[in-house]
């Protein structure tokens, strides 16, 4: 349920609306928008069927939000969240990429991408120190030695990272290195780590399961959002279908889909959706087209090296060409980069 305020209703009448939403034992979150002051009413809603906030001060309306997804939809926030890493906003009109190895390897490896991606005009690094594989005998990331790199390389080129937290019992460590908390794809559901990413506040980028629909996405995004974190940016990471010429198909129609629905930052990842470095200059082409608000590009600067996702990672060069030819598509759809 959401209560809309009205125009030019005062502190102290929404003060009194939450006081009665909680009172009631629901949580209240407010949204103030430039034209219009939002209460959205958290909680099994059964009971306040019952309640006259209608009659209350200041209160203009009181409305039903019809999705199962509330703080993620449109109807509790009608304007663009924009999440801001040390000043780089995702959600804007730029369109910001995010860029570097899949997995953090060595201080060299770290550096020399963060360099590169810079360079080419990347906004936020980004490497994994956690990695969660397919196989526990693939390589499993450095931990908290690749989260202490990661952490020095960035500083040195002074760009935010992005990096994996794959326990809620990381949650702390890993904020402590990184602007952003990522959440992969097959954590996802994890409850519990919605809920510890939720709690800490720190700006999070959530992948899509790959095999989640995007109302699933959203009811994530809500674990999230309702613990009071807004700080948050979707990714379309690439679902499984049938088809097998790719690692994953890239759901473009999750682009629109999710920007029409939600309020959120939607961001594109070309290298897991197509799992070949061959293709991800058209998939990140196609993202930018269709609206996505980023991008994050496994970058490396040994492909033929690397200890994971060798074969989806471009190299330094072949990033800067993308980078030209993404120009002119953001160009094309009214946005920069
Ligand atoms: C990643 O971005 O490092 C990653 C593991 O991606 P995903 O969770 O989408 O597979
Ligand atoms: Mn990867």
């Amino acid at each position: 349920m959401i209560v809309v305020m009205q125009r030019g209703a005062t502190q102290a009448q929404l003060g009194e609306v939450v006081r009665r939403v909680e009172e009631l034992g629901f949580r209240a979150h407010v949204s103030q928008g430039e034209e219009r002051t939002i209460v959205g009413i958290i909680g099994d809603e059964r009971p306040l069927a019952a309640e006259p906030l209608e009659a209350l001060d200041g209160v203009e309306q009181v409305l039903p939000i019809l999705q199962p997804f509330k703080l993620a939809s449109r109807d509790f926030r009608s304007a663009n969240t924009v999440v801001s890493l040390n000043g780089v906003k995702i959600g804007g009109r730029e369109i910001v990429v995010i860029a570097g190895p899949c997995a953090v390897e060595s201080r060299e490896q770290i550096r020399e991408t963060a360099y590169a991606v810079r360079e080419a005009g990347a906004r936020v690094l980004r490497g994994g120190a956690f990695k969660p594989r397919t196989s526990p005998y693939s390589f499993q990331g450095l931990g908290r030695e690749g989260l202490e790199l990661l952490h020095e390389a960035a500083e040195e080129v002074g760009l935010p990272v992005v990096t994996e937290v794959m326990s809620p019992a990381d949650v702390e460590l890993v904020g402590e290195h990184a602007q952003m908390l990522q959440i992969g794809t097959r954590n996802m559901l994890n409850y519990s780590l919605l809920h510890a990413v939720g709690r800490s506040g720190r700006p999070t980028l959530l992948k899509r399961g790959f095999s989640s629909t995007i109302q699933e996405l959203l009811m994530a995004a809500e674990y999230i959002l309702s613990n009071r974190n807004y700080n948050l940016v979707l990714c379309e990471r690439g679902i499984r279908t049938f088809e097998t010429a790719t690692r994953n198909t890239l759901d473009i129609n999750a682009v629109p889909v999710l920007k029409q629905l939600t309020h959120l930052p939607v961001i594109v990842d070309p290298s897991h959706a197509t799992g070949k470095w061959q293709y991800v200059g058209a998939a990140a082409r196609a993202a930018v087209a269709a609206g996505a608000d980023g991008l994050i590009v496994e970058v490396h600067p040994h492909p033929e090296r690397a200890l994971s996702d060798g074969a989806q990672s471009l190299k330094p060069e072949a990033f800067v060409k993308l980078m030209a030819e993404l120009r002119r598509v953001a160009e094309a759809v009214d946005r920069t980069l």
